[in-house]
């Protein structure tokens, strides 16, 4: 699905941020990513879906076999490549539907595919925004305008279901997820996941992981990949910090 190799990147000051990250994930896999602040891991999910803050001076993106570093994050989008808060604009006057309808119907046609018929989208918006506990007027809501950060949380694992990529790249910035947060991000994902794709979950958030059983966890720290485990690494860097793994 995704192999990372000797990624670098900087930002446009000529900082280097990522240096050298190596990274395979395959098909079925949940990976989290922790790490200290500052580490790198917003800018890796930014630059693996290609946010142009960034350069990539060295390394590849390999996206189910083709090397996207050159694509635009929408080529990567319409490929199957999802990062939540990819869409965080406020649009007064369009709806959390008729926003997702466009979205869903453009990646269709960036794919060759004609607009899904109104009646399997109806249906398709009926199954997941169920599954999500989400109301019929919060569909019809001005997308972002006034959401609370549980709104934001909802309609975002929202958008994911409904585009159904296949890498979903979620970044839990240390906003502060509330417990109802975790809980719309775990269940959205768990409902998401299957053999045919992937998550990438990068969170400061062990109990996160309570919710959500990764396959793989990995320590990112001064731009690289440091350690790499199971769920077990999560409780003991909850128990340990980062610290020990530091020199
Ligand atoms: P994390 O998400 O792990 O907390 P970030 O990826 O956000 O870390 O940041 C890593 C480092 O890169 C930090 O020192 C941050 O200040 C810097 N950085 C990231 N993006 C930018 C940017 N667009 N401009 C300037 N500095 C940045
Ligand atoms: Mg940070
Ligand atoms: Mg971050």
């Amino acid at each position: 699905m995704l192999a990372i190799n000797n990624l670098h990147a900087q930002i446009e000051d000529g900082v280097e941020i990522l240096k050298g990250i190596n990274l395979q994930i395959n098909p079925g896999e949940v990976h989290a990513i922790m790490g200290p602040n500052g580490a790198g891991k917003s800018t890796l999910s930014s630059v693996i879906a290609g946010k142009e803050d960034y350069e990539v001076t060295e390394g590849e993106i390999l996206f189910r076999g083709e090397n996207i570093v050159e694509d635009a994050p929408e080529e990567r989008a319409h490929k199957g490549v999802f990062m939540s808060f990819q869409y965080p604009v406020e649009i007064p006057g369009v709806s959390v539907t008729n926003f997702i309808k466009a979205a869903l119907n453009e990646t269709r046609k960036a794919n060759g595919l004609e607009d899904m018929p109104a009646k399997e989208m109806l249906a398709l918006i009926r199954e997941n925004s169920e599954k999500l506990g989400i109301k019929r007027d919060f569909l019809s809501r001005s997308l972002n305008e006034g959401f609370s950060g549980g709104e934001k949380k909802r309609n975002e694992i929202f958008q994911m279901m409904m585009l159904n990529p296949k890498l979903a790249i979620l970044d839990e910035t240390d906003s502060g997820l509330d417990i109802d947060a975790l809980r719309i991000v775990a269940d959205g994902v768990n409902s998401f996941r299957n053999e045919n794709n992937a998550v990438l979950l990068i969170t400061h958030y062990q109990r996160l992981l309570d919710y959500i059983q990764p396959d793989f966890v990995h320590v990112l720290a001064g731009g690289k990949i440091i350690k790499t485990g199971d769920k077990n690494l999560a409780l003991e860097l909850e128990e340990r910090g980062y610290d020990w793994l530091l020199n």
